[in-house]
């Protein structure tokens, strides 16, 4: 069997699908690796690196894919990318298909078996494979860094000869994976903590990482799969009159509230980022799905009334060399379970909920429901 390990062509990403030690991996499983040249250079793996482990290294992206049988990659393909592609291999990579039909359709067209990573089902036994988590907790770790730099405030408590200085006051809206690094992230810097999150299942773990949970009467905004649902509006103007009074004495507020397929909720107007007070911060991690503040702009720094509204997008390739380790760690994961146990050939298992689930194009055919009906 071979692996194709493709590099990021898109300027703004610098991860790569697989490092070093998931070639060593690999090749302990008698899985043959080839990696097209500078791949992993810009995530911090040279290689040389590869090379070490035993991977050969391809002059470009043809030679690399050439013969493979899966191919590994962050980004989704471009229309251009999937030329270099043959009929039946496997493309394991990101691709969000319901935003990204015309790929669909080309990859259908062209044969390749595509398996998009975000659509891994939310079971306990495809942790180690989910790519959203392990990317989220990336994020959430670097929001904070982002927050702590963008106020003109210490996060901790300091006691010096010239004074003391207060923590700061922060709040966390969602505590679903990167929620929770953010808690983790700031109690290690010292912040006092307020959270929230519409499902009560996650107050005792923020309480657990040193947060007040904030409270209002609600139901269980848990469904099956563990994701929030929709508020009601009336609901959603309990939660909004709480927030409005939580905002106004922050330093930093993060906001990571997502419903999975829709925009993301706004929880933070403009006249609640009035009530801020001048020189405080919020960092906005549902930029990429329109925002949690009503004035966040994606990929941008907006100011106003001296409140700094950050809209960061793709955090996690801004630490790519441990954001790669991760992904890369997810992918080899799910690469096995498409290696059978007994021969070591390549085999997909269509009852295996881990393959069905993520498997969006095969011999032709879209197989995922939803992107199917997007495509008509
Ligand atoms: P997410 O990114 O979809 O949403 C982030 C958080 O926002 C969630 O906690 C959600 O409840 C919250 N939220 C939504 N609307 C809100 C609102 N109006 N106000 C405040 N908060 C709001 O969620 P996620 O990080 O992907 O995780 C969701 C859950 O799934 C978590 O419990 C997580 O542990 C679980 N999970 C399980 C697996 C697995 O078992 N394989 C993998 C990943 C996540």
């Amino acid at each position: 069997m071979k692996v194709a390990v493709l590099r990021e062509t898109r300027p703004d990403e610098s991860r790569v699908g697989l490092v070093p030690d998931g070639v060593k991996f690999l090749k302990k499983k008698e899985i043959e690796v080839v990696v097209e040249k500078d791949a992993g250079l810009q995530a911090g793996f040279p290689d040389a690196a590869y090379e070490a482990e035993g991977a050969t290294i391809a002059p470009d992206a043809a030679a690399a894919v050439s013969g493979a049988d899966i191919v590994l990659k962050v980004q989704p393909v471009t229309p251009e990318e999937v030329g270099v592609l043959a009929r039946g291999q496997i493309l394991v990579s990101s691709l969000q298909p319901t935003s990204n039909l015309e790929i669909v359709k080309t990859l259908r067209d062209a044969g390749v078996t595509m398996m998009a990573m975000e659509l891994m089902p939310r079971i306990t036994r495809a942790q180690s494979m989910d790519i959203l988590s392990s990317q989220a907790t990336v994020a959430g770790y670097k929001a904070v860094l982002l927050g702590a730099n963008a106020i003109g405030k210490f996060l901790p408590m300091l006691t010096t000869a010239a004074g003391t200085v207060r923590p700061a006051k922060t709040l966390t809206l969602g505590a679903g994976v990167a929620g929770l690094q953010v808690l983790a992230t700031f109690r290690r810097l010292g912040a006092l903590m307020e959270a929230f999150d519409v499902r009560p299942a996650v107050k005792e773990q923020c309480e657990s990482l040193g947060a007040k949970f904030l409270e209002i009467e609600m139901e269980d905004m848990e469904d099956e799969g563990g994701y929030a649902k929709e508020l009601s509006e009336e609901q959603h103007k309990r939660e909004m009159a709480m927030l409005t009074e939580a905002v106004k004495d922050k330093d930093v507020v993060i906001t990571t509230a997502q419903i999975p397929g829709r925009k993301a909720p706004i929880l933070i107007t403009r006249e609640m980022v009035e009530g801020m007070k001048p020189g405080s911060a919020i960092v906005d991690l549902a930029a990429e799905t329109g925002g949690n503040c009503e004035l966040t702009r994606a990929g941008e720094t907006v100011e106003h009334n001296g409140v700094k509204i950050l809209g960061p997008v793709n955090l996690a390739a801004t630490m790519p060399f441990h954001a790669s380790m991760m992904f890369s760690r997810n992918l080899v994961t799910f690469v096995m379970e498409m290696v059978d146990k007994e021969d070591k050939s390549l085999k997909l298992d269509w009852e295996n909920e881990v393959i069905a689930g993520v498997c969006v194009t095969y011999q032709n055919e879209v197989r995922h429901a939803p992107t199917k009906e997007a495509l008509g």
